[in-house]
């Protein structure tokens, strides 16, 4: 190769799931993108060497659930330089803009952000509110509007956001629900539900729901459950696991009990998607018991999931989901340079549940770098 790069990442192992590439490579990029993959590439021919050794050079990381319409929305946060130094290069908002106010997205997140900030439209007019919640009256929903904008946005609108819990739609949720399918469908993009202490059955939520549609907080230990009372994966989940429903993770303050996901892990029902579901809710500092993406990442090692198993899960997974993976969650030549350079750290930590549980484990995944579009950010791990 007599080519140059501006940067070469040197002496890591590439782990790209969405090619099944687990292997010691260089990674050579230049004007922004992926320019070279393999072995022993010259260092002399790069302006700038990052010494990747004992590191795995992934995909930029998918951050699936986040809330980062700051300053507008009530859960909104400023995540793009926590992004930056967790390895998160592409974050979607779990629907804090809806129709009247996702250009304001667009404008105050999306072009201002160095992470790439895409967005599920809320179903509400106006995104998720907390109190009272954005459906408590139903007259604020709108689908055709919500359709609207993902046609006038396709570039960073993914999907239809609804939330299904009772604080935040009352008894609407049967009727919300139709509507962000019927917006979901004149779109052809999926609908993500927030689940946990909704008024329908999990079982109604998991029949409705299209293949490619996704349900969040999948493992929330609020009722109804995924499970039954006996620990058992819901018949009409499992079967809406095997038509493509997507479950995704979306951890926040409320929606992870270890106990939980490992009997349904164990029952057949993995995650499709991790997110951290990061939001400006979480008052404690740090995000609490969420901390960020890495933080998330890290609790699927002791439930039995092994690293290339969770990459999957927050890079190429999520790309999928939305259709996108032809730009994101894959590591490739010719590709724009986004780039986790993570490690797994050696150190004792302790990993936090909803429910007061906590798990003492000796591992923890941190982020080194990380690259968008070429440029370099230092990782806080
Ligand atoms: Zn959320």
């Amino acid at each position: 190769m007599s080519d140059s790069y501006d940067l070469l990442l040197a002496g890591g192992t590439v782990l790209n799931p969405a090619t099944s590439l687990n292997q010691k490579l260089d990674v050579g990029v230049a004007n922004g993108r992926v320019a070279a993959m393999q072995a022993n590439l010259p260092r002399a021919n790069a302006t700038r060497v990052l010494d990747a050794s004992g590191c795995y050079v992934t995909p930029g990381l998918i951050d699936f659930h986040v809330h980062s319409y700051w300053g507008v929305n009530p859960y909104g946060c400023n995540l793009d330089a926590l992004c930056l130094a967790t390895g998160v290069t592409t974050t979607m908002d779990a629907g804090s803009a809806g129709p009247v106010n996702f250009l304001g997205f667009r404008k105050l997140v999306n072009e201002t952000s160095k992470t790439r900030m895409l967005g599920f439209v809320a179903l509400a007019q106006h995104g998720v509110l907390n109190e009272p919640g954005e459906l408590v009256n139903l007259g604020f929903a709108d689908s055709d509007g919500a359709a609207q904008t993902i046609g006038d946005n396709r570039d960073i609108g993914v999907g239809i956001k609804v939330r299904l819990h009772k604080k935040s739609i009352g008894e609407n949720s049967r009727a919300a629900l139709r509507l962000a399918i019927k917006a979901g469908e004149v779109t052809r993009t999926p609908i993500m539900v927030h689940v946990g202490d909704t008024a329908i059955s999990m079982s109604e939520i998991a029949e409705t729901l299209r293949p490619g549609d996704i349900i969040t907080h999948c493992y929330t230990p609020q009722r109804p459950s995924i499970i039954d009372e006996k620990g058992k994966l819901l018949p009409e989940v499992r079967k809406a696991k095997g038509r493509g429903v997507i479950f995704d993770v979306g951890h926040a303050g409320g929606h992870f009990d270890f106990d939980l996901v490992r009997r349904a892990m164990g029952d057949g029902l993995l995650p499709d998607v991790i997110s951290s579901d990061l939001h400006g809710r979480l008052k404690q500092p740090g995000f609490g018991i969420v901390g960020d993406l890495p933080t998330t990442l890290t609790k699927f090692l002791p439930l039995g999931l092994n690293l290339e198993e969770i990459i999957a899960r927050c890079t190429i997974n999520p790309a999928r989901v939305i259709g996108w993976q032809d730009r994101i969650g894959s590591l490739e030549v010719g590709r724009e340079a986004d780039i986790a350079v993570l490690k797994i750290i050696d150190e004792p930590t302790t990993l936090r549940d909803s429910v007061g549980a906590e798990w003492r484990v000796h591992h923890r995944i941190a982020a080194r770098w990380t690259i968008r579009a070429g440029e370099v950010f230092q990782g806080k791990g």
